[in-house]
This record gives structure tokens, sequence and C-alpha cells, in this order.
């Protein structure tokens, strides 16, 4: 909905029936602004925020393909519309109103109590449209968004890992996948309180968010456990993308409350050439067992894989 009065789109050719309309909006303190084509109608849709249109059905005004080619619009496809003409109509033409997206069909000259019952529904048709898209935006983060770091959540970074798949097969462009998971988080929580250990977690994904390329998708899959896809980039870029965050991780300081607390991270990277198959499980299982190595072999470290072309069998390439 637009800041202020709603915005009332009039097309009609017809000077007179454009003023009465206007006449009648400026009553419900509407603000009116009328075209007389389509060209001009669409430019009006452009430059103001229009909240509703009334369109006259009277040649020479294609009413109806006008109402087609707003709602045809990314914009406005959902804007509520009503139709109006100086013919009495027959049940078709209400029928066709009704196909194009009418809400309503008034015969000139207007019955003004009609009109204005006719405009105020469609106001509140757009007041309660604009309410539900905010909420389902709403409800898109919240389902999408990790509620302490900000950043993909487990649902959403399989989602996007399945669409950067299905692009990667697509374009046989290769990808990588980094499992990275802190170390010794436990005591971080033992030593210093859960809230030290949360502000971790969120100083953590701000800085990987802000070292990552746009492209990379970044998510939290479980308690310190994060994932991090790299699409177009291959073994040795992987590798030393991991090997930056690992570093950039052991010498930033993070300080809670006063203090500087040492925060190192462990990471399976696996690489992902060209044409390799393999299941987003698959993927995840050798991304987790090369952490597993890199766990097991000190911690604060990268181990790197990279899948055999054409089959999930992961072959290992040592340790950085
Ligand atoms: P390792 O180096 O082997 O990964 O050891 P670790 O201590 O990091 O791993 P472990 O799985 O033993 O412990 C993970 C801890 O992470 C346990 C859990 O309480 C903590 N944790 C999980 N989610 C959160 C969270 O949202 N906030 C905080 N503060 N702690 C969390
Ligand atoms: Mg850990
Ligand atoms: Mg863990």
């Amino acid at each position: 909905m637009t800041e202020g009065a709603a915005q009332i789109l009039v097309v009609d050719d017809r000077a007179e029936d454009n003023c009465s309309l206007a006449e009648l909006v400026g009553l419900f303190n509407y603000e009116t602004f009328c075209a007389t084509s389509q060209e001009e109608a669409v430019r009006l849709l452009q430059e103001k925020g229009i909240d509703a249109a009334v369109i006259s059905i009277d040649s020479p005004i294609n009413g109806f393909q006008i109402a087609q080619h707003i709602k045809g619009l990314d914009d406005y496809k959902d804007l509520p519309l009503a139709f109006t003409t100086s013919q009495d109509y027959d049940y078709p033409t209400l029928m066709e109103a009704q196909y194009y997206g009418g809400m309503f069909l008034h015969r000139k000259p207007y019955d003004d109590v009609e009109v204005l019952a006719t405009l105020s529904s469609m106001v509140r048709v757009k007041m309660l449209q604009d309410e539900l898209k905010e909420r389902m935006q709403e409800l898109d983060h919240l389902a999408s968004t990790d509620v302490l770091t900000g950043i993909y959540n487990r649902r959403m970074f399989f989602i996007r890992v399945a669409e950067e798949m299905a692009r990667a097969r697509r374009n046989q462009s290769p990808y990588c996948v980094l499992y990275m998971d802190i170390d010794h988080f436990k005591g971080i929580n033992d030593t210093h309180g859960h809230l030290a250990g949360d502000f971790i977690l969120r100083s953590f994904a701000q800085l990987v968010d802000q070292a990552k390329r746009k492209s990379d998708v970044f998510g939290r899959i479980g308690g310190e456990e994060f994932v991090i896809l790299l699409p177009d980039a291959g073994y040795d870029e992987g590798q030393m993308i991991a090997e930056r965050i690992r570093a950039t991780i052991e010498e930033t300081d993070i300080n809670w409350v006063g203090k500087a607390i040492p925060v190192t991270i462990s990471v399976g990277m696996l690489a992902i050439p060209e044409n390799a198959v393999a299941t987003a499980d698959e993927l995840m299982k050798i991304a987790d067992e090369a952490l597993y190595e890199a766990k097991e072999s000190g911690r604060n470290r990268v181990v790197s894989r990279e899948l055999e072309i054409g089959d999930a069998v992961a072959r290992p390439f040592g340790f950085l």
C-alpha cells in the first residue's frame, strides 16, 4: 500500500467520466491518476504506487487488453481492478470482465454509492494483500534463516545446495564443499559460558560471511557445524579458500567481555569435479569423513579430498 492516500488509476478516454470519478474518489480522500491509453496507464503504474484501477471497456479503449497487460506486470499481477462501460452489458460481458480479473463492472453514469463501495472494497483488498505479502516474506525469512547467526539454516542450505548441484551439472562446472566445525567448542562453553559460545558462533558466521563470495552458499547445519558450497571452484581453489578461512579464524581475536577467546576450526574439504556424480547426502558424508580426519590428526587443519568422476567414492589427498 502506498503511504498516505490510496492511489487509484482511472483509464477512460472520456474526460467527463474521468472527472466525475475523480470527484467521487476525492470524497474518500483517495488520489486519482487518469490515463486515456494503455501506454499512459503503464507509465502511471511505473511512476506511481497504484493501489487499484478502474478501466473503461468502451471503444476505443480496449479495457480487457489493458487489464491483461497489467496482470502480466510482475508488480501489478494482483492489482484490484474494476471495469466500467456506458453500454448495457450482457451476461457474457460480465463473465469476460471477471475472466480479465475485474472485481466489478459498473454502468456509466455511475451510481455514486456503488462506485464508492467498489473503491473501498478494492483498496481494502489491496491492503490485505500487502499485509499478507509482508507476513509471507517474514515467514519465508524465518523458515530459511538460522536465528542465532542470520545465515541459512539447515533446511534452506540444502535447498540451495540442490539448486547449485543442478546448476553445476547443467553447466558442467566443478564446485567444492567445506564442512567446518569449531574445535573444542564444548570447552569454550564450559569455560566462558553459553552466552560466550553463542557470541563465538555469531562472530564465526560473520567472519565467513564477510569473506565469502556472493555466490557461495553458507549455512549452519548443526550446533557448531557450518558448511559452505563454493560454486565454480576446483580442488586447488577450494583448498586455498578452506585454508584461508581456517587461518582467518585462528588469527582473529574474538573478544568476549574484554577477553580474547582463541578459536580454531577443522575443515573437511571436498572438491567435486565437472561431470562427477553424487547425491547431496554422499557429498556431505565424504566431507564429514574428511572433517573427522582433520579432527583425529590434531584439529585446526584442513583435510581435502576430491570426488572421482562418475563415482561417489572419495580419493584421499592427505593433509595440508
Ligand atoms: P570437537 O573439537 O571434536 O568438535 O569438540 P567439540 O567440543 O567442539 O564438539 P562436541 O560435539 O563435543 O560439542 C559441541 C558443543 O556445542 C556441545 C553443545 O552444547 C554446543 N552447542 C551446540 N549448539 C550450541 C549453541 O547454539 N550455542 C552454544 N553456546 N553452544 C552450542
Ligand atoms: Mg566441534
Ligand atoms: Mg560438532
